[in-house]
């Protein structure tokens, strides 16, 4: 479709509507023409979840929290469909009149109903890593099987994505993801035993969910994306690279083979990315905030200490590695991340607990989704 022609109305799914996501989604789609949203989802903050159905009017909503069984009501919105479970967000992102999903869950909890999605040929826009992380061998072949589009929202994915598309894909020398080191950049090793949770949720740039801001203070969040980067761009590990950029303007680059390197800049807001998976490939204008021209810009990029950020470096790894790798560091660091912030282990533990459960895993180069969820399963325990 030429942009000088009108887009139908494209009706949305936003899977994780109120988390940060989901809520960044929402105030784009508020503020942006040509979208309907048809589809909700919440797990714990069920009154949040209400509000939203009320002010967008939903035909379906699903609760999956454990509280959305007793006696959760929607009032105040007609004939909306209203189910609970899990279950309900695979029937959620396969109805017929959706068109695209906001795949916005945190953790592997949203991989099942991204990967339904995918098998039902939708366009995805998707901020659950973890999807790939664990399953990108099989979900992106599945999209190329079943024509499912899948449009990245995580900041990085997305300026890689719009860089791209200055050059062709054999042209790609590699790709540079930016990181902004997140609070303990600047930590030395003895500062680093006895960060507080407090700290680790205390991001200087960006505004996050509680698990991606762990993340992004172990920089396990960065090793993710590599891995992420490696499926969605279907590139070999050692051509992507990783920078600090305590800015958090430049959202990433990409290098060709002539040398250039062409970049994505905007000040940090997830509404631009969000923004430009739904609208691709047009732009149009929006609510997210602009750079300040009158203001001096310095952007530093530097190159990040591997021993400093354990994480960083496994993420390589099993971007490498490939088979159950992800599956296991990933469920290995859901549950590190989750005792952490419980109090029941150290910052330090996280990324060493996960390469323990990494190195003491039974590896299968080919494994199957049955074979992934296993390998999640015992990674956990
Ligand atoms: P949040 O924790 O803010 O939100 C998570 C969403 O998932 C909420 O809607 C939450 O519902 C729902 N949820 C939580 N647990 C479950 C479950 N077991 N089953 C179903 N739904 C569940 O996370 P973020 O928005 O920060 O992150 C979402 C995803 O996007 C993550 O994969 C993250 O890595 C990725 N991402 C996030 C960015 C950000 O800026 N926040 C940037 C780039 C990527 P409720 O709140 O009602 O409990
Ligand atoms: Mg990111």
């Amino acid at each position: 479709m030429s942009s000088a022609e009108p887009h139908r109305t494209r009706n949305v799914a936003i899977l994780g509507s109120t988390g940060s996501v989901g809520r960044s989604a929402l105030e784009v789609l508020r503020e942006i023409d040509g979208f309907n949203v048809v589809g909700l989802s919440g797990h714990s903050n069920l009154e949040l979840l209400s509000e939203q159905a009320r002010e967008f009017q939903p035909s379906c909503v699903v609760a999956t929290g454990p509280d959305s069984d007793s006696g959760f009501r929607l009032d105040g919105v007609g004939g909306c469909e209203l189910l609970s479970g899990a279950d309900a967000l695979v029937r959620l992102a396969t109805r017929e009149d959706v068109d695209m999903v906001i795949a916005a869950i945190v953790g592997v909890a949203g991989l099942e109903s991204t990967w339904a999605a995918v098998e039902a040929g939708k366009t995805v826009a998707l901020a659950n890593k973890e999807t790939l992380v664990v399953a990108g061998s099989l979900v992106m072949p599945m999209a190329a099987r079943t024509g499912a589009t899948i449009l990245p929202v995580d900041s990085e994915h997305s300026a890689v994505f719009q860089a791209i598309q200055a050059g062709r894909r054999n042209e790609i020398q590699r790709v540079v993801l930016t990181a902004s080191g997140g609070p303990f950049r600047d930590f030395d090793h003895e500062q680093m035993k006895s960060v507080t949770v407090e700290q680790a949720l205390n991001h200087p740039t960006w505004n996050m969910g509680q698990k991606i801001s762990v993340d992004s203070a172990t920089m396990m969040n960065k090793g993710l994306e590599v891995i992420e980067a490696r499926w969605l761009f279907d590139l070999s590990p050692d051509r992507i690279a990783v920078m600090i950029h305590p800015q958090s303007i430049i959202h990433s680059l990409v290098e060709f083979v002539d040398s250039s390197v062409i970049s994505q800049m905007s000040p940090p807001d997830m509404k631009l990315p969000i923004q430009y998976a739904l609208t691709w490939p047009d732009r149009v204008p929006g609510p997210s905030p602009v750079v300040d021209w009158t203001k001096t810009l310095n952007l530093e990029l530097r190159p990040p200490d591997f021993e400093q950020f354990p994480a960083l470096e496994l993420g390589f790894e099993v971007a490498k590695s490939g088979g159950t790798s992800g599956a296991v560091l990933n469920a290995a660091n859901e549950a590190a991340v989750a005792a952490f912030l419980n109090k029941e282990i150290s910052y330090m533990d996280i990324a060493t607990s996960c390469r323990e459960i990494l190195n003491n895993h039974n590896y299968e180069p080919e494994p199957s989704l049955e074979s992934l969820m296993e390998a999640d399963r015992r990674a956990r325990l």
